[in-house]
């Protein structure tokens, strides 16, 4: 067994073979040079320097794990059954990519992200994906510099939060017209942004960036003259793409938006080859719809799948383990707890539960009366029998569950 990517869904694949009572090897490769690490604390705990070790509490060597860091996945002859790699090939019987994603940066600004503020006069340009990232930004914020985020998503909040918390001036930049807007629709996005200005972030939504200079960051709203933005450090946070350029000519096949297409039990187009986390896509028969997740949860969940999978198929009476999970997350910003299992459509009815102008509130989203997506700030409870009802498909009374008195399980 070769995996290729050594974070969460690498890791936990390792894991859940051993679990599943996998004897055979199990090769690991990752390509950065550190010990295996979460990545959730790096936007929180690691960022104001509660934690500089995020790695994960996993004996490999007990396991039997052959961990192999710093050597990178650079192609795959899927005829060969053999992995290439910066260090030489590496032949299997079985392969599991999960290479997970990289940061998207400012067109144009790739080299400058590759090497943030080196040496350069002007702000840094800096991503947060790895270690290193955090490492690089984590100065600065206990220095209180200045700094520019652009974009208001996830890693954007998150940033936010911490540099707020450690005393820096935040000026958050957003093209849509609200926080989250892939994510949220406008009539609950429009509360968070209220969470910036209450945090002393500044947040521009409806501007974009036109351009980056030595001196800062050139910003334009509503199509209008561009103005300067000066920065000690700039925070570029606007989504990451599947890690998956290396596949390149490999004949597996990958989805429009870069991730490898898995079927239902996460295979890839290729015999003894599977796709699991942030790398890969999978067709969910509970939505209707391809899903590409790029939350902890699923690189937790979609390794079980895998191994039961690998393990099972030596078993003639195996039919194969389907993996179609609610995708679940959490996120920490502005002090506030904010977690949403499901997928929601536009289409889908909205129902607000207890008032959003408030400390704890949640959303519900009903599709013919059936719970499929549950956004709860503060409300944790309100998420653990959401999610139960939404994996059961039940159906819920809509004016009860509208009463945030009433238990959701009740409604
Ligand atoms: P990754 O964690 O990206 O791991 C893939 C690994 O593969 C990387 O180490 C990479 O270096 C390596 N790799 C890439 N290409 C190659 C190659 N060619 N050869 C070998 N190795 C390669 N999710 C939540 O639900 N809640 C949170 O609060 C939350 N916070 C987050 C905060 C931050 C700062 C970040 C970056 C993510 C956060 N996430 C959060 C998302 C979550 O961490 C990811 O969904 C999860 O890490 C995905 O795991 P993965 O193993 O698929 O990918």
């Amino acid at each position: 067994m070769v995996i290729a990517g050594a974070g969460m869904a690498g890791v936990q694949t390792a894991v859940a073979l051993r679990e599943e009572g996998w004897a055979g090897r199990i090769v690991l490769l990752g390509a950065e040079p550190h010990r295996p690490y979460d990545r959730p604390p790096l936007s929180k705990a690691v960022l104001l320097g509660k934690t500089d070790d995020p790695s994960f509490d996993v004996d490999f060597a007990a396991l039997g794990v052959e961990l192999h860091l710093g050597r990178r996945a650079t192609g795959l002859r899927t005829g060969e059954r053999l992995l290439l790699t910066d260090a030489g090939p590496v032949p299997y019987d079985h392969l599991v990519i999960a290479t997970g994603a990289e940061p998207r940066t400012l067109p144009g600004t790739e080299h400058l992200a590759a090497e943030p503020a080196a040496g350069r006069g002007g702000p840094g340009l800096h991503l947060l994906r790895t270690l290193d990232d955090a490492e690089r930004l984590r100065p600065l914020l206990a220095e209180r510099r200045d700094v520019v985020v652009v974009g208001a998503g996830w890693i954007g909040a998150e940033f936010a939060t911490a540099a707020r918390e450690a005393g820096c001036a935040v000026t958050v930049v957003e093209a849509a017209g609200h926080p989250l807007a892939g994510v949220l629709p406008p009539e609950v996005a429009t509360r968070l942004a209220g969470w910036y200005r209450d945090s002393g972030a500044e947040l521009l939504t409806g501007t974009t960036v036109v351009g980056v200079d030595g001196a800062g960051l050139l910003v334009s709203s509503g199509g209008g003259r561009p103005t300067r933005l000066t920065a000690d450090a700039v925070l570029v946070g606007i989504g990451a793409r599947p890690a998956t350029d290396w596949l390149a000519g490999s004949g597996i096949e990958l989805a429009e938006d870069g991730s490898v297409r898995a079927d239902r039990w996460l295979r890839a187009s290729a015999e003894e080859v599977y796709a699991v986390g942030d790398c890969a896509s999978f067709p969910s028969a509970r939505y209707g719809e391809r899903l590409l997740v790029h939350h902890w949860d699923n690189a937790l969940q979609g390794p079980r799948t895998v191994a039961a999978n690998v393990v099972g198929s030596g078993r003639p009476d195996f039919t194969g383990a389907v993996y179609d999970p609610v995708p679940y997350f959490w996120s920490e910003q502005f002090g506030r707890f904010v977690q949403y299992a499901g997928h929601h459509t536009a289409g889908d009815r909205l129902l607000w539960r207890g008032d959003p102008a408030g400390a704890a509130w949640s959303v519900c989203w009903l599709r013919d009366g059936v719970l499929v997506a549950l956004l709860a700030v503060g409300r944790p409870r309100d998420l653990a029998q959401g999610r139960k009802l939404i994996e059961r498909a039940a159906e819920i009374d809509p004016e009860r569950a509208a009463d945030a008195s009433v238990p959701l399980k009740s409604a």
